[in-house]
């Protein structure tokens, strides 16, 4: 087992990760699908493993299972010791594993920006909420503002109607006429527009704000209220929750581990998703933010291209570039309003791992400069939070660099001292996991 090489490695099964080990299997790549979570389907398809409820969750979930991909689940990448290995932390302990090319399909997280009461229990993320409705957390009954900025604010109200929550309203920060201007870009994405009218109808009846914003949360021990500017004018609302996300930021970690060179916030790739390292390959939202057709072409193209077939991607090529056209409006329509730099106060925290205030960040010049004198970004989620909040408030640029282990990590599983070489290599499952 110590000599176990895959042809392909792929790191995350989301859509683009999925696409990317389907492509490269069919070319005859050996490939290795890898995940933190338990099973394939990433942010949209989560749980779509056993229910196949969403059409295109089972249409690219029916052809992994029709392909021989080796895959590993439950397991995070947490290192990469040289340009061929990764280490793996799995739950009985760390595994390396070798690979001739890998890519990197590692998705995108929620843009999070402090406000006055921000971190009281019942504040939520947007997408965080959905995800755990998703896996069953219980909303019915609960009344929940909906707010922040883009289209996963409609997909959230909808799972969170879907499961009895009493939705009170959504609040957009982008204008009516920004999402008026958006119109062209739907009409030319028949998916897009047919998903928008679902949500219409699905929607209606809850009342869609826009100019909106939310201001601070308030409430002891809890959230109670929450005061939400909407054009300029003050309304407070009585909640149990409020689901708040500021669109999406790429997931750059394993490509900086990896030493990939990002522009603007995201992965540089060429047309073939080839990163800055020859061998190493990024598809879906790592190359910055596009949604699900663009995560599916990009990752047909990168998984092809790793498996040495260029030739055989057809039309994923044309698909990317539409689904770039449409990601490039969601940009426009949905930038962020500069007022949402103003509403922490100087007691704000902003580090919540480390508990620094919006004031003390305010101070420095650099995040490597509030890394030194206050400790931001250096506690559990390392940054993932605050780095990304930084960046909007303050205009940082996020380090380049990451620090090992990617993620925290038992210092049992480092101890390789009492295991054979057999047990130091990744033992993968053959099978895919089992569906309930
Ligand atoms: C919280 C959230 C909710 C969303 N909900 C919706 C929705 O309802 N509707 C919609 O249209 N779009 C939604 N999106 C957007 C959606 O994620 C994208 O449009 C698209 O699915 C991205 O696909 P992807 O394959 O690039 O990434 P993802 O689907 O995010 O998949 C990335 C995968 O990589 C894995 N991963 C990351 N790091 C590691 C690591 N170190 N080791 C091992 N595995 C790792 C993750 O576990 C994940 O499974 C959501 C996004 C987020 C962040």
């Amino acid at each position: 087992m110590a000599d176990v090489r895959y042809d392909v490695l792929v790191i995350g099964a989301g859509p683009a990760g999925i696409a990317a080990a389907i492509s490269a299997a069919r070319a005859g790549a050996r490939v290795m699908l890898l995940d933190m979570q338990a099973e394939p389907g990433g942010q949209i398809w989560r749980g779509q493993w056993c229910t196949r409820s969403d059409h295109a969750a089972k249409v690219w979930m029916d052809m992994l299972e029709q392909v021989p991909v080796e895959c590993c689940f439950g397991a995070r990448l947490v290192a990469v010791p040289d340009p061929h290995a990764v280490l793996v932390d799995c739950a009985d302990g760390a595994r390396t594993l070798r690979f001739a090319r890998a890519v990197i399909a590692t998705g995108a997280r929620e843009l999070h920006l402090p406000f006055p009461g921000w971190s009281l229990p019942g504040v939520f993320g947007a997408g965080g909420l959905q995800a755990l409705v998703k896996n069953g957390w219980p909303v019915a009954g609960k009344r929940v503002l909906v707010a922040g900025s883009g289209p996963l604010l409609l997909a959230v109200a909808d799972s969170l109607r879907n499961a009895g929550a009493h939705v009170l309203a959504i609040a957009e920060q982008a204008s009516h006429l920004a999402q008026a201007r958006f119109a062209p870009a739907l009409l030319q994405a028949p998916r897009k527009l047919g998903q928008a009218l679902g949500y219409g109808m699905r929607l209606r009846g809850i009342p869609r704000y826009a100019n909106a914003w939310v201001e601070r949360a308030d409430g002891v021990g809890r959230v109670h209220r929450v005061t939400v500017n909407i054009a300029d004018r003050h309304r407070v609302f009585d909640v149990d929750c409020l689901a708040v996300g500021y669109g999406l930021v790429p997931n750059l970690e394993v490509a900086a581990a990896f030493g990939c060179d990002l522009r603007d916030g995201a992965v540089r790739v060429d047309a073939r998703q080839t990163t800055s390292v020859a061998h190493v390959y990024c598809a879906g939202e790592g190359t910055g933010i596009g949604g699900v057709d663009q995560a599916l072409a990009q990752g047909e193209i990168a998984g092809y291209a790793a498996a040495g077939h260029s030739e055989l991607a057809g039309a994923a090529p044309a698909r990317r570039r539409a689904a770039q056209r449409f990601g490039a409006a969601l940009a426009r329509t949905f930038a962020l309003r500069p007022q949402l730099r103003t509403l922490a106060a100087d007691d704000t925290v902003l580090c919540r791992c480390e508990d620094v205030p919006y004031g003390a960040a305010r101070a420095c010049a650099t995040q490597r400069e509030a890394k030194l004198h206050t400790r931001l970004g250096m506690g559990h989620c390392q940054g993932r939070v605050c780095g990304a909040a930084c960046g909007f408030l303050f205009d940082w640029n996020a380090p380049a660099s990451v620090r090992l282990p990617l993620a925290p990590i038992a210092l049992g599983h480092l101890d390789f001292s009492t295991r054979t070489t057999d047990d130091a290599v990744l033992q993968p499952r053959p099978h895919l996991p089992t569906r309930h």
